[in-house]
């Protein structure tokens, strides 16, 4: 059978199903993902050295004769095969361990090549556990793979050996890197001095020379980012051209007016983020934008301007945090503001399950607007406005009315969970606007080759008159005075306390609740004075909410919490802030929790606790302790830990890198460049056949956003 790049790996000779099974696991499933599988470093075994002239300490490569080879026992009763090997200077001592197969691969008479450490073992020099290959008559393995060279070793995974991967992949590559299209047009290619790109394999696999391994991976690098930037632009292209929306029309006076009726003025990020998304309303394709802005930036109430246009213009909107408390302070303040316009604002809660969609009890501190939306569940969702909710919002069982715009609040997955939202709730009709709203900041490298399918809003400045958080990093053996200080400042200024423990999972599980619990327990016995609570993921939505009230009315002066619960709580008197295993937390995290607190009069405090002494983490911590912007911390974050990291780059809808990092900015720059010039030129890259089909399929899998 001849093998094609799509080739599934089984049919490679020699893989078969069982060890497919096995590739698989390592994300390897066509032969064009055997070509991707890029070496993680070399071996250079490229020193050819007689044995006579063998030297201890030194990595060479030797060939000769096995003239013995004898399975014998270490002192402590390990297998060991103590092999002799001898060419025209000289005789070799060879160990292994535990290998007493090899007996049958490497009898008396084979002629081998041996690559490995010189070492001393007892008083002799010997080669241990070296790399070999039977040069012999078997003309497959004349060719030098595994010594006498640069030795590329792959990631391997139980069962799958890299000398294995080797000698498939150099396989491959005889018969089939023929058959690799390179799509990049000549003119970059040349424009660039790339690599040609089946040269760039080859070479990746099997250099001559470090040097030249850099030359290729920058080929391969560059094409990754191109078509990553290409296909973001075609994805624009196509939902700009397929899609269509409520186009809206803009009242300026009315939304004049509804501006100034707010208790304060709008900063200038927030002004502009309006008209950007204000200006997108206008359109006939459908807004595709992420607002960005630091915890407290003012997100929500320019979402909310988005929404009262889309209201003038007889469309309905939907917000959807992503917890019910989070939905319901949304509610509070967005029917506060909106009521006396005559906008209809509604409240869905509950879980996904279709029978329990239902409209939950709006906060006590608005009794009448809570008539209002019970009226409202039994008039139907029809009738509302702006509907505000967490998933429930998605349930079949709600209808709606000309969607004009889906807003997304604390969207951490502002890839696969908005496109799902947006399909589960317009089967039919006009494709709504799209907003989506993310304290998280992406960093600029990463967001400008995304941004292809994506334009992004940014609010960089937080309204005046909030005072910075001071933060300390914590080490263990001031715990007991930073607990002191603490009982101290709530006797104080009467501020309330936030206590994050640490981080276990990414998602809360019963582990996660559990430490909760006990942390909260050991807590009770250092403040003994004051009133303590509980707020973790298991928690019914009920209790909760009684927590968080009581919090509110200052009946618990700590709160004892885990990581993931509930972002974007707003306690006014929250002042202090304290982070259990803070070294746990990218930096861009640590910064929203930081946020929770500094929200009223008070000076704010945040401590990060850790028990680490490692200098890099203390560095790494201590840059909170100094900078006070999201996304100059995310930048920091990126170039110390990377984004896989910090971000959950899959997470956020961020294409994971194959071979390229989001620190090649370089390349980025580049090939952001080059992208936008030729679409500039050629927007549907109809005189580029090539590129075109190159689209269709995926070069690099991980190039796909979903
Ligand atoms: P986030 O961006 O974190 O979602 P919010 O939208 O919750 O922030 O806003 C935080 C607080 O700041 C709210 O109480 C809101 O009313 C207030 N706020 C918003 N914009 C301004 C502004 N321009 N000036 C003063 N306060 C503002
Ligand atoms: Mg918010």
């Amino acid at each position: 059978m001849d093998l094609t790049l799509s080739t599934p790996v089984q049919y490679v000779p020699r893989v078969g199903p069982a060890r497919a099974k096995l590739l698989a696991k390592l994300g390897l499933e066509t032969v064009r993902d055997l070509l991707y599988y890029i070496p993680f470093r070399y071996d250079d075994f490229s020193i050819v050295s007689p044995i006579a002239r063998v030297r201890p300490g030194e990595t060479v490569t030797v060939g000769g004769t096995v003239t013995a080879f004898h399975n014998a026992f270490t002192k402590s009763g390990k297998k060991l095969q103590e092999v002799k090997v001898g060419d025209e200077t000289g005789i070799l001592d060879v160990i292994w361990f535990n290998q007493p197969f090899l007996v049958r691969v490497l009898p008396v008479g084979t002629q081998v090549r041996l690559a490995g450490k010189i070492d001393w073992y007892g008083h002799k020099l010997v080669m241990s556990s070296p790399s070999y290959e039977v040069t012999g008559l078997n003309p497959v393995s004349s060719v030098s793979l595994h010594t006498g060279r640069l030795v590329p070793v792959y990631s391997e995974t139980a069962g799958l050996t890299s000398k294995w991967l080797r000698g498939r992949i150099a396989f491959i590559l005889e018969t089939t890197l023929k058959n690799i299209i390179d799509a990049m047009p000549g003119s970059i290619q040349s424009d660039y001095h790339l690599m040609p790109l089946a040269q760039a394999i080859q070479t990746l696999h099997f250099p001559e020379s470090i040097k030249q391994t850099e030359t290729a991976r920058r080929k391969l690098v560059f094409d990754e980012l191109f078509y990553l930037q290409l296909r973001a632009w075609e994805e624009r292209r196509i939902w700009e051209n397929s899609k269509k929306s409520y186009v809206c029309r803009i009242d300026e006076p009315r939304v004049t007016k509804l501006i100034s009726s707010l208790p304060f003025t709008l900063t200038d990020d927030q002004q502009t983020a309006t008209r950007e998304i204000l200006n997108d309303l206008t359109r006939s394709y459908p807004m595709n934008r992420l607002l960005e802005g630091d915890v407290g930036a003012g997100k929500t109430v320019v979402a909310m301007i988005a929404m009262y246009v889309a209201h003038l213009n007889g469309s309905q909107s939907v917000l959807m945090a992503p917890t019910q408390i989070l939905a319901e302070q949304h509610f509070a303040t967005i029917n506060g503001f909106l009521e006396p316009f005559g906008v209809q604002v509604g409240l869905v809660t509950g879980s996904q399950k279709i029978e329990s969609a239902r409209i939950a009890s709006p906060p006590r501190t608005r009794g009448s607007s809570a008539k209002l939306n019970l009226d409202s569940r039994l008039r139907g969702n029809d009738k509302m406005n702006i509907l505000i909710g967490t998933h429930a919002l998605l349930s079949k069982t709600i209808k709606y009315q000309r969607l004009g715009l889906v807003v997304i609040d604390e969207q951490q997955r502002f890839g696969v969970l908005q496109r799902s939202a947006l399909e589960e709730i317009t089967k039919r009709g006009k494709t709504p606007h799209l907003l989506t709203m993310t304290a998280t900041p992406i960093p600029r490298t990463i967001a400008r080759t995304i941004m292809g399918n994506l334009d992004l809003s940014v609010l960089a400045t937080i309204p005046d008159g909030r005072k910075k958080i001071k933060t300390w990093v914590v080490p263990n053996e001031k715990r007991e005075k930073a607990y002191q200080w603490i009982i101290a400042q709530i006797d104080q200024t009467g501020g309330q306390v936030f206590v994050i423990c640490p981080l276990i999972e990414q998602s809360e599980t019963l582990v996660t609740a559990k430490a909760a619990t006990s942390e909260y327990a050991r807590l009770q016995s250092i403040f003994p004075k004051f009133q303590l609570g509980l707020l973790h993921g298991r928690m019914k939505p009920k209790e909760k909410n009684a927590m968080l009230d009581a919090f509110r009315q200052k009946k618990i002066q700590i709160l004892v919490a885990t990581p993931v619960v509930e972002v974007g709580i707003d306690i006014p008197n929250a002042s202090i802030m304290l982070i259990e295993a803070a070294e746990r937390f990218g930096l861009s995290q640590l910064h929203q929790l930081r946020g929770r607190v500094g929200r009223g009069d008070l000076q704010s405090y945040c401590l990060l606790f850790t028990e680490q002494v490692e200098e890099q983490t203390l560095t790494r911590l201590k840059s909170m302790e100094t900078t006070h912007s999201g996304p100059l911390l995310a930048e920091i974050d990126l170039r110390l830990r990377g984004p896989g990291e910090l971000f959950g780059t899959r997470q956020h809808g961020i294409p994971d890198l194959h071979i390229a990092r989001w620190t090649d900015t370089e390349a980025i720059a580049e090939t952001q460049q080059v992208v936008r010039e030729l679409v500039r030129e050629d927007p549907t890259l109809s005189s580029f056949p090539l590129l075109r089909d190159q689209l269709g399929e995926s070069t690099i899998k991980s190039a796909h956003q979903d």
